[in-house]
């Protein structure tokens, strides 16, 4: 779902001037220093907290959502910046209609460069050895007695991790490099349980890693004191004791916690209809950042008016040394340094691209690894919107070049859209998910009339809404906007 211009010239030729980097010296890894045990407390029953990270009309979500994960983690994040040890709490509700044998985690870190361990996990305070597979990404927990529909648990566990000092693998979304820390996905996060059970499978290296149902979040950081600390949500505490720092977020309804953190960051910051936005970078790219959050605050603007409004009263920015240009989290975005600059065409898409999917990933959620076109298609046509509102006629002709420009780099071939990540090759996940199926939305819309369009696809954001949605369900939803029949339309450009 995330990022763009995966191999489009550019890329490739960022991708070659990254091998002049000279890389950061190898620290010698100091021990970890022994550290207060922290406590991690059972998760409050009472969510009233989380209401406050959401702009008043979503609030109520916060009550409709009982039965939705909370996980309360702490971090404590030693003086060298990439060793990691954790705490993790998480409340669990069986919301299948089949009893649960077992609890899957997601360790995503074994398969992005780092190394995440959990020795045992304790299940309703009864300790259990967990055993791993998809090498070390899934941490299964056996449980002594099935977990019935509806029934809940409680999970605690203890975990090492050791973050990476490259930014080789997966565009570097979990390192430490260049002073800058990103710690994506960097908690045991429970799979989704879906049609194919326990839905989990090592992805692809061109594509996002994670498929998340909605959760909420109290996170506890602790860092050496130099460092920004930013994490999704709202920071509600924060406490210094010596060199360190201890911070504690709360964020949700979100499928994911992230984390960046730097000595250099220096944060401005700007608001849009009740929406604090903050951009957190290196001094020298203050003009940029703040370029940056201006379309920001127009991409929220036309989506809000377009789609549905954005849900939280923050969106954060970070720069960081990904080798994606942009990557979405919730409620948060990390953009490459090398684009943060005012004027930069490549920003301004890639910002209005990130802002995106706060609707096609987070709000309504899909499966990123099954079915990527759900996000990052409709992501590239929402794009395509706000090229559209801001500049007329003449900014969609740009960016739609664009969308031609990457479809006929694999010379414009018919194969369909609806496919898996592991399916395409990278240049043709380029060309048919970020080119072809932009352009599908503009066939669609043609096919069922303007305000036929528009009103689908509000209806689709409202009715899918916290949840996960489907191409079942997005093509049922455009049928009962237009009621037409759109299977032709589909057959040829989306399914199989
Ligand atoms: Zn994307």
């Amino acid at each position: 779902m995330k990022r763009i211009f995966l191999t489009s010239s550019i890329a490739l030729l960022f991708l070659t001037s990254c091998l002049l980097f000279t890389p950061q010296a190898e620290s010698t890894p100091e021990p970890i220093p022994p550290t207060s045990t922290p406590t991690v407390s059972p998760a409050p029953t009472d969510r009233s907290i989380f209401k406050d990270g959401l702009i008043p009309e979503y609030q109520s979500i916060v009550d409709e959502l009982p039965h939705a994960s909370i996980y309360e983690i702490k971090f404590i994040i030693t003086d060298d910046m990439y060793h990691i040890t954790g705490e993790e709490f998480v409340a669990y509700t069986n919301t299948e209609t089949i009893p649960l044998n077992e609890i899957r985690f997601r360790l995503f870190s074994n398969i992005l460069g780092g190394d995440m361990h959990v020795d045992e996990v304790f299940v309703n305070n009864e300790a259990i050895v967990p055993n791993y597979t998809l090498n070390d990404s899934v941490l299964n927990v056996p449980l002594k007695k099935a977990l019935q529909p509806g029934e809940s648990i409680n999970l605690k566990m203890d975990f090492k991790l050791t973050v990476p000092q490259s930014v080789d693998l997966n565009y570097g979304v979990q390192a430490y490099y260049e002073n800058v820390l990103t710690l994506a996905h960097a908690y045991p996060m429970i799979a989704v349980f879906d049609d194919e059970g326990w839905n989990a499978e090592i992805p692809p290296q061109s594509g996002d890693v994670t498929y998340a149902d909605m959760s909420f979040f109290l996170v506890t950081v602790e860092a050496p004191k130099n460092v920004v600390l930013v994490g999704s949500g709202r920071e509600i505490s924060r406490q210094n004791t010596g060199s360190r720092q201890t911070v504690r977020y709360e964020a949700g309804p979100v499928r994911d916690f992230y984390l960046a953190a730097s000595p250099d960051y220096k944060v401005i910051s700007k608001e849009v209809n009740g929406v604090e936005l903050r951009f957190y970078t290196r001094a020298k790219l203050k003009k940029g950042a703040e370029s940056a959050l201006e379309v920001a605050a127009r991409s929220i603007e036309i989506f809000n008016q377009r789609y549905a409004p954005y849900p939280y009263t923050e969106m954060d920015f970070v720069s960081t040394p990904t080798l994606a240009l942009g990557i979405e989290y919730p409620g948060m975005i990390a953009v490459t340094e090398w684009i943060i600059e005012p004027d930069n065409y490549l920003l301004e898409a890639t910002v209005a691209h990130e802002i995106g999917h706060q609707w096609f990933y987070n709000l309504v959620g899909n499966d990123q690894l099954d079915e990527p076109w759900l996000d990052e298609s409709l992501t590239q046509f929402a794009t395509l919107q706000y090229f559209s509102d801001m500049y007329g006629e003449a900014g969609a002709q740009a960016f739609r070049a664009e969308l031609e420009g990457r479809w006929a780099q694999v010379e414009n071939q018919n194969i369909p859209i609806g496919l898996p990540v592991r399916d395409y090759t990278n240049a043709q996940y380029s060309g048919i998910i970020y080119g072809r199926g932009g352009l599908f939305f503009e066939a669609l819309r043609g096919e069922m009339g303007n305000d036929h369009f528009d009103k689908f696809m509000q209806g689709y954001v409202k009715n899918n809404a916290w949840n996960i949605a489907t191409t079942e369900i997005i093509k049922s939803v455009a049928e009962e906007y237009c009621a037409c029949d759109l299977a032709p339309l589909f057959e040829k450009w989306i399914f199989p």
